[in-house]
């Protein structure tokens, strides 16, 4: 059998799914066939590391961490867009327009103008080179790992493409994966991303790429450039990107007139809360590629193309009451509760009022007529008070001083916007809140347990916090609201068989603030045990890849607490995994005992993450980059000029992917 070409004709299928799947949004294989399929994919490059392409699919899950961003210069100069605000700044365009080309019959093409970060990606015979960010225009930054985790853009083009190109889009965040990445923010009582757009763009400079792997963010293609394309229209331009397997929306539409762009506005401007992203405008550029040369640029944009911006919708309605939401960490969150008013496609009753100092800011009281608008952010927004509409005998709003749950005096902390609670262990929107944080999917994953019968259990005297669920036996289950015998055995199962849930799992699920899935991973793996996590000191805390201060502070202050210590200790007892299982490793040792590495560059015998892990099997410690600590650095193909010099500078050890596996031989 020829590896090579099952190799290729894997990574072929493998990219044709993607493509169904991320551009088409039509997959004809289920995800478990696929995630067969990969790993598949996987097995034989790992056997066969001598076929390594950093373009295979399987190269996708991310895992490199850049933590300099290097400055790349673009070949073609990326520009801004004019903004035009109504049909007469339109038609003045049209007109500015005709007298350069003199009066010609003109076509544009009516795109949507996507709201997130704009990118430029280089192709080269059809591979993906490079992918650069706008930046200032000139310059930007190679974020090419991180884009590479992006699953609709394709990484091998299909069909007839030109030798080189640069093709330009914009990064989105589409309002579903937005929501779920809130939820799971709010899960873990964290402050959720206040818009797609912003998170978007922020994804770009992650220094971890299998972070940027894990968000669901998406690339739409709206410009090609480069030379000798042989392509004649900007329209042309869409479709051929669209038969090399870019993700170019097809809402895109050719228009003869400028009043045809007009009827593409007003369609858009009523539909557009309808499309799964957010768009806050039409970009309408003409579509011939010779007038487009004739018209040129200006000092920042093209003269041959123009944004229209539509008017964020605002309503008035009254405010009707505030009330304040206790967060699983205490926080308290004010919210406004509205005369119901439809906004944007939707009927809106209720918006943030994010904390005090918007409150008082805005001097918003009970019975003003307010302002809601909704912009970029999901939730609505209160922009203003109507104050004309003011009644003589309205009052200042006062601030909630103690907890509308359990009545405690609520706190502030210097530098903090947010009010807490801080009765952590006897205000019941909190002790309920981290149970359900225990027993989620991500966390101890209890089957046969929901978010609702937990406060039913809570609220019947049952568990007060989650080593109790250990406890809980059958008979005092039953008597509980609509809990039948089944339901009960699988309650009490579901609890024994977490007790077989990982040490990384457990240690997210008992809610350390800031100790998200990722951080639990690394302190699992670094400190093995619960015990050794708590005796850790600050300095220890902080030397650990990737964790800082804050995150570090939190971890003191949970295992200062005692009745934290009390209740890990009784899940010790119940049997729950407080220390890692370490797989048994043949090729483990302890020859690399107290040396750091920093791995850079491409290797032929070892993947990255391989070359990594081989260096833990055998005691060693990787680290994230070059310094005065380091004993080693394994230089690959293409290992970047300024680390070498930073090696150098330091007098660090420099060897080759053989050297090393000497070393460890
Ligand atoms: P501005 O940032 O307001 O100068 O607008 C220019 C930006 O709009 C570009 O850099 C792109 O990132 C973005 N944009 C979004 N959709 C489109 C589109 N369909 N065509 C061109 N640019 C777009
Ligand atoms: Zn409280």
């Amino acid at each position: 059998m020829d590896i090579q070409k099952t190799i290729q004709d894997l990574r072929e299928e493998l990219n044709q799914h993607n493509h169904n799947y991320y551009v088409l949004d039509t997959p004809t294989i289920s995800d478990f066939e696929f995630d067969q399929k990969l790993k598949q994919l996987q097995e034989l490059e790992n056997q066969h590391p001598e076929f390594f392409d950093e373009n295979s699919p399987t190269q996708r899950v991310g895992g490199t961490i850049t933590k300099n961003f290097n400055t790349v210069v673009h070949d073609y100069r990326m520009y801004s867009l004019d903004n035009s605000y109504s049909k007469e700044d339109l038609l003045d365009w049209e007109n500015r327009i005709q007298k350069v080309l003199g009066n010609v019959k003109l076509q544009y093409t009516c795109e949507l103008k996507y709201d997130g970060a704009s990118i430029s990606i280089t192709y080269e015979n059809g591979k993906l080179q490079r992918a650069v960010t706008r930046g200032d225009g000139f310059q930007g930054d190679d974020v090419t790992n991180n884009i590479k985790t992006i699953k609709s853009i394709p990484l091998q083009l299909k069909g007839n493409f030109p030798e080189r190109f640069d093709i330009r889009g914009e990064i989105i965040l589409p309002f579903e994966g937005f929501e779920k990445m809130n939820q799971e923010l709010i899960e873990i009582g964290e402050t959720p991303y206040s818009n797609p757009r912003n998170t978007a763009s922020g994804s770009l400079k992650l220094q971890d790429s299998s972070e940027v792997a894990k968000r669901p963010l998406e690339c739409l293609l709206y410009f090609i450039v480069g030379n000798n394309l042989n392509i004649t229209t900007q329209f042309e331009g869409l479709e051929y990107a669209r038969k090399w397997g870019f993700k170019v929306p097809k809402e895109a539409k050719l228009a003869n007139s400028i009043e045809e762009v007009f009827d593409y506005i007003n369609y858009w401007d009523t539909h557009r809360h309808q499309l799964p992203y957010e768009t806050d405008g039409v970009v309408i550029k003409v579509n011939d590629f010779h007038q487009q040369d004739e018209l040129g640029y200006t000092a920042k944009s093209p003269r041959w193309a123009m944004a229209y911006k539509f008017k964020a919708e605002q309503v008035t309605t009254v405010l009707e009451s505030i009330s304040y939401q206790v967060g699983r960490t205490g926080s308290i969150t004010p919210v406004a509760n509205l005369k119901p008013v439809q906004l944007a496609g939707t009927i809106v009753k209720r918006a943030s009022l994010h904390n005090a100092d918007q409150i008082e800011k805005l001097d918003i009281r009970i019975g003003d007529s307010v302002f809601v608008e909704k912009g970029g952010e999901i939730i609505p927004k209160i922009i203003g008070v109507d104050l004309t509409k003011r009644s003589s005998d309205s009052v200042p709003t006062e601030y909630i001083s103690h907890c509308p749950e359990c009545n405690s005096e609520l706190v502030r902390t210097e530098g903090e916007a947010n009010h807490y609670c801080p009765n952590f262990y006897g205000c019941p929107p909190q002790i309920i809140g981290r149970i359900q944080h225990f027993i989620s999917r991500k966390a101890m994953d209890i089957e046969g347990l929901g978010g609702e019968t937990v406060a039913l259990l809570y609220n019947n005297g049952l568990v007060k916090d989650y080593a109790d669920l250990y406890q809980l036996k059958v008979e005092q289950i039953l008597p509980l609201e609509r809990m039948a015998q089944k339901s009960a055995e699988n309650l009490v199962n579901g609890v024994q068989k977490s007790k077989e849930v990982p040490f990384e799992r457990v240690l997210y699920a008992i809610g350390i603030r800031y100790v998200g899935e990722t951080v639990a991973k690394k302190l699992a793996k670094h400190y093995k045990t619960i015990d050794a996590l708590q005796s850790a000191t600050m300095m220890d805390l902080i030397l650990v890849d990737e964790i800082g201060e804050k995150i570090a502070q939190s971890v003191l202050e949970f295992f200062e607490n005692e009745e934290n210590v009390r209740i890990i200790e009784r899940l010790k007892e119940y049997g729950v995994q407080l220390e890692l299982v370490e797989k048994f490793n043949p090729n483990a040792t302890n020859i690399l005992e107290g040396k750091i590495f920093v791995v850079s560059g491409v290797f032929s015998m070892f993947s990255r993450d391989d070359l990594k892990k081989s260096i833990e099997d055998n005691g060693g410690k990787v680290g994230s980059s070059i310094s005065a600590k380091t004993d080693f650095v394994i230089a690959g193909d293409n290992m970047g000029p300024a680390k070498l010099e930073k090696a150098n500078q330091l007098k660090i050890s420099i060897i080759s992917e053989n050297d090393f596996i000497a070393m460890i031989n």
